[in-house]
This record gives structure tokens, C-alpha cells and sequence, in this order.
């Protein structure tokens, strides 16, 4: 349909259903049923039951990875690889991610310092690292922010040279490759969520992957309160496992990921082919020579040359009920308890600070198509058009 008058300045919305970022992509109903019913037959509901334990076949199959743990979701997946890592002390993370990022160091006393990113790709930047390194460093955490790898290469380079872990949450990054290599191979262990608002989901979940054996065998202790027998507790552990409805959710979904990523990478092309002409409008681009999935639709704002900045858009949009997002806006660092820790780490992260201010994050995957995209995009260049009247009504009525 075409937009003539806004609903922020007075027409009616868009649409009718509100149109969500993060909305579930939901595989073949019928076998997950099945596998319900069956888990139920069982009277295995969890405890690495043959649903949890096919899923980690699946998975180290798909990615080529030695050793899959699967558990109940990311943050407590990061929790326990940087204990098995024995990570204590500093370690650098991206200020612009998730805030489980930090929570998850944190929340067993080691400080995450808070690392600016490269503008172009978003994500940590090897040469703050190697600035932030003190003799407290133990790791360093990357993020493979919208399922764009890290500068792997040069992360390993430094965690070699300066005998530090490498860890990356690889949380938006499933089904995704570097050069070739399934995302999941590489530093001493990833950590994927298969959180409901992924564009692969097991309802709540995630899974630390690794190639090292004694990681693995570690990270398998931790995962289950710290026993390694029936009466046998040899440290502190936690409960990071994933039930058996959730293994049968991502058995169903891993059948329908290449749709999944197919409509995310057809709805991602007709965004740009939509925006690409918009003055201030600057799509994240994915590399297509690798894997991808092609699951977040950001899209940097450049309030100068649009004549119409991030926040006002998300209005915009807001009134015609298409729900698009900040993502990671303030930064982490921004965050409690992390602002009232480091209350000038602002200083030092201009370019977190600048691309959290910019970037606007909107709806893709299954549920939406490419009638609604255009229907987005042409909200988008209305209110462009309409720059001034909208930034005007704004200011008014707040
Ligand atoms: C979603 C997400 C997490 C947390 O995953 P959960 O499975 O929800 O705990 C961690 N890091 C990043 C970058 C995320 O986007």
C-alpha cells in the first residue's frame, strides 16, 4: 500500500497487527508436536535425555565442531565457559553488544573492560585491545555483532602473543562462516543462543561450542551443578541444561534453517533495494561470499543527511505500529551497575557512542513480507519528505 498520510501526523496506521523485530521463525508444527507427544511417552523431560543428546549430534555435524553442550540459554552458556576458562580478573569486551555480554563475567566478579568497536563492521577493535591489556587480563570476549565475524584472525593473534582466552558470544552468529569455517571453530569456545527473538530458536537456549577436549569436559561438569557421578561433586557448578522440549523445538527448526535464511537474505535485499536511495540511510552489508543469516535488518541513520535523526523515525514507525528498535543503545557501559563503575568510560568509547546513536533495527524474518517491507520503506521516505512537519509535531506533543 502507499503511505499519504503519516499516523504520527494525524492518518491512520499502516497496520493493523503490530509488526515485531524478533518475531519467531517457527519450523514444520507437525514434527514438533510429534516429538512433544514422544517426550511425553518418554517421561524424559530433561537431564540429556535423546533429544538433547541428537541435537548435539546435529550440531557439531552442522558446524563441524568437535564438542556441543547445549544449554537452558546464551548467559548462562558465556557464564560457564569463562568459568571453564578459568577467566578471572579483566577481561575486554565490546561496549557495544548485549548487555548478557558483561552481565555474564560480572556476575562471578570478573570486571568486563569495555572495549570501542570498528565503525565499519560494529564490532571489537583489535587495536583497543591490545590498549587495554594490563597484567590483570586473563581474556577477551568477542562479539560477532549481527552475525558479522569478529577480526578473528587478529584476536587470535593477540590472544596467542599475550597469553590470554579467547571467547566469543556468538549469539547472533549461528550458521554463519569466516572464511569458509562455520562460525564456532574457532578461539577457545563460542557461545550461540537459541533465544526465542534468534532467527533460530529452542524456545530459551543456546549452546558453547569447542574444539578443545578439556574445555569440554570441564564445561560439561560445570553444566550440571558439578557432579561427574551420581554422588560425586568435585567443584562448583551450575544448572545450565537445556530440557528436552527445547532440544525437539531445535531439532524442528534446524530442518527449516536454509528457509530461514533464505527469507531473511530476500527480505534483506528488498530493504535495500527500498532504501538504498534514501539520502541517510546506511544498511549494514553482509559479506555474501560467506554464510550468512542475515537476521538483524540494521540500518545506520545518518540524522544529517536524512534531515530526520534515529529517535524521531522510531516514532514514526511506532505510530503506523511497525515496532523497530534501538539495539544496544546507550551501551553497556552506559548500563548499571557498569555507569556507576566506570563513570567516564563515555571518553574513551566515541565510536560505540556515535553508532549506538544511529542505528534503527527493523523487522524481518518469517513473519514478515516483502508487501510489508515495501509498506516500511515507504513509511521511511514519507517521513523523510515530511522531515520538517514530523520533526515539528514531535517537539510538540513529545
Ligand atoms: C541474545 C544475546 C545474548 C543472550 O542470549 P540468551 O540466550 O537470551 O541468554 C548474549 N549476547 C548477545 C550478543 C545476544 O544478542
Amino acid at each position: 500500500m502507499s503511505i499519504t498520510q503519516l499516523a504520527i501526523l494525524g492518518g491512520a496506521p499502516a497496520f493493523e497487527m503490530p509488526l515485531h523485530v524478533g518475531r519467531p521463525n517457527i519450523g514444520d508444527r507437525q514434527q514438533f508436536m510429534a516429538s512433544v507427544g514422544q517426550i511425553l511417552d518418554n517421561r524424559w523431560l530433561t537431564n540429556f535425555g535423546p533429544f538433547v543428546g541428537q541435537f548435539e549430534r546435529e550440531l557439531c555435524r552442522f558446524l563441524g565442531v568437535k564438542h556441543c553442550l547445549t544449554v537452558c540459554n546464551a548467559t548462562i552458556g558465556l557464564e560457564i565457559a569463562a568459568r571453564a576458562l578459568g577467566l578471572a580478573g579483566e577481561v575486554i569486551v565490546p561496549a557495544f553488544t548485549f548487555i548478557a555480554t558483561a552481565h555474564s563475567l560480572h556476575w562471578q566478579g570478573i570486571t568486563p573492560v569495555f572495549c570501542d568497536i570498528d565503525p565499519a563492521t560494529h564490532t571489537i577493535d583489535p587495536a583497543q585491545v591490545e590498549h587495554l591489556i594490563t597484567p590483570r587480563t586473563t581474556g577477551i570476549v568477542g562479539v560477532h555483532l549481527w552475525g558479522r565475524p569478529c577480526d578473528i584472525e587478529a584476536l587470535q593473534e593477540i590472544a596467542a602473543r599475550r597469553k590470554l582466552k579467547l571467547l566469543f558470544d556468538a549469539a547472533h552468529a549461528f550458521g554463519c562462516s569466516y572464511r569458509g569455517r562455520m562460525i564456532g571453530n574457532f578461539g577457545d569456545a563460542e557461545v550461540f543462543s537459541f533465544h526465542a527473538t534468534k532467527f533460530f530458536n529452542t524456545f530459551e537456549g543456546g549452546a558453547i561450542v569447542t574444539n578443545d577436549d578439556d574445555l569440554a569436559r570441564h564445561a560439561n561438569i560445570i553444566r550440571d551443578f558439578g557432579f561427574t557421578g551420581y554422588d560425586r561433586v568435585v567443584e562448583v557448578g551450575t544448572n545450565g541444561k537445556m530440557t528436552e522440549v527445547c532440544a525437539a523445538m531445535g531439532l524442528t527448526n534446524l530442518r527449516s534453517l536454509d528457509d530461514f535464511v533464505r527469507i531473511n537474505r530476500r527480505n534483506y535485499h528488498a530493504y535495500r533495494r527500498e532504501l538504498d536511495a534514501l539520502p541517510g540511510f546506511h544498511l549494514i552489508h553482509y559479506d555474501e561470499s560467506e554464510r550468512g543469516n542475515f537476521q538483524y535488518m540494521a540500518v545506520e541513520v545518518d540524522a544529517q543527511e536524512a534531515g530526520i535523526g534515529r529517535d524521531d523515525l522510531i516514532k514514526v514507525l511506532h505510530a503506523e505500529k511497525v515496532l523497530a528498535r534501538r539495539y544496544f543503545w546507550p551501551g553497556c557501559h552506559r548500563m548499571e551497575p557498569y555507569r556507576t563503575l566506570y563513570p567516564d568510560a563515555a571518553a574513551t568509547l566515541p565510536r560505540t557512542e556515535a553508532v549506538a546513536d544511529r542505528i534503527l533495527v527493523l523487522p524481518t524474518g518469517s513473519a514478515v513480507s516483502e508487501e510489508d517491507i515495501e509498506t516500511v520503506c515507504g513509511i521511511l521516505r514519507v517521513a523523510v519528505a515530511n522531515a520538517a512537519e514530523v520533526r515539528q509535531r514531535i517537539t510538540s506533543h513529545g
